[in-house]
């Protein structure tokens, strides 16, 4: 998405993938950085450990404790985080507004859920419960959210359970950021569609998973006549913001970004249908 984005703006230049081992990690990013580059996209599980070797961080990627995009200027590499955006703008707005002042849900507490919690701060909503499948990750969790909530002076009422006692019925969005449903698990769900029934009527079932475009989590809520959204949105948005930053453009192009990926994803399933 990011080269059809750069040959629609008339731009000399591509975006490749480099494989690193946590031990040639520092080499790669010297490398890299000489090289003469704009910038790099950081992806598992490099983004917290890659901080050690920027000289500065967004205070987005501060919040996070982790960075996704380093941008290479004047001899110097700052790190920022993108799918705070990402994540959110990928919300239709008028749900975005709506789930804001009620409950939101979230399951899984790695990553990604840390990105997605400091979103919500930002956004001030009115309440976080994140589930998770061991207590004391999700604890530490838990401490890291209280933390951010106080420096940001945002007020959020936060809380964590265990995966095993979840209750949907006053969740307004409920967004899954375990792995569970990713390809090539396609047949499971982090929920109970008994439990997913429990959600109010007019309730998000955002899953940031995109490979498959529909997990098992979605279908079951579209057969509840939920809302739905996968993660591909996201996936473009915190590609696009990135490149926007890079190329210091306001926005990068949007819709050529999101056919580019579609395309892409289309021929990616087709080659797992004929294995
Ligand atoms: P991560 O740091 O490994 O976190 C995964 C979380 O899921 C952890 O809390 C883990 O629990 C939990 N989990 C994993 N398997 C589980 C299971 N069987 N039952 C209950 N909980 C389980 O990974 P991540 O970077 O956050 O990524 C998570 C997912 O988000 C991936 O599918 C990734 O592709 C997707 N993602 C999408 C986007 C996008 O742009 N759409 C961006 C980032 C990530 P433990 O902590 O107990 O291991």
């Amino acid at each position: 998405m990011h080269t059809a984005a750069l040959q629609y703006l008339n731009i000399n230049g591509s975006y490749r993938t480099f494989e690193t081992s946590e031990k040639e990690l520092k080499k790669i990013f010297n490398q890299l950085k000489d090289s003469g580059i704009r910038g790099l996209n950081v992806t598992i599980p490099h983004k917290t450990s890659v901080i050690t070797l920027l000289d500065e961080l967004t205070d987005t990627a501060k919040l996070i404790g982790a960075v996704n995009t380093i941008i290479f200027k004047n001899g110097k590499s700052l790190g920022e985080n993108t799918d705070v955006t990402g994540f959110w703008q990928a919300i239709p707005e008028k749900i975005r507004e709506k789930v804001s002042s009620q409950n939101i849900s979230i399951v899984g507490c790695g990553g990604a859920a840390q990105a997605i919690v400091i979103a919500l701060l930002l956004n001030k909503v009115k309440q976080i419960t994140i589930y998770g499948r061991n207590k004391e990750k999700l604890s530490g969790f838990k401490e890291f959210v209280n933390s951010r909530n106080e420096q940001l002076k945002t007020k959020s009422k936060i809380e964590t359970d265990l995966l095993n006692n979840i209750n949907l019925s006053n969740t307004s969005m409920l967004v899954n950021t375990t792995p569970i449903g990713m390809y090539p698990d396609i047949n499971n769900s982090p929920i109970k569609k008994e439990e997913l029934q429990k959600l109010p009527k007019n309730a998000l079932v955002y899953d940031i998973i995109y490979n498959p475009l529909e997990t098992q989590l979605l279908k079951d809520a579209k057969d509840l006549n939920k809302l739905t959204l996968n993660g591909i949105e996201m996936l473009i948005r915190q590609g696009a913001a990135s490149l926007a930053i890079w190329l210091e453009q306001e926005v990068a192009p949007l819709g050529v970004m999101r056919l580019a990926l579609y395309s892409s994803l289309v021929s990616n399933e087709e080659l797992h249908t004929e294995e």
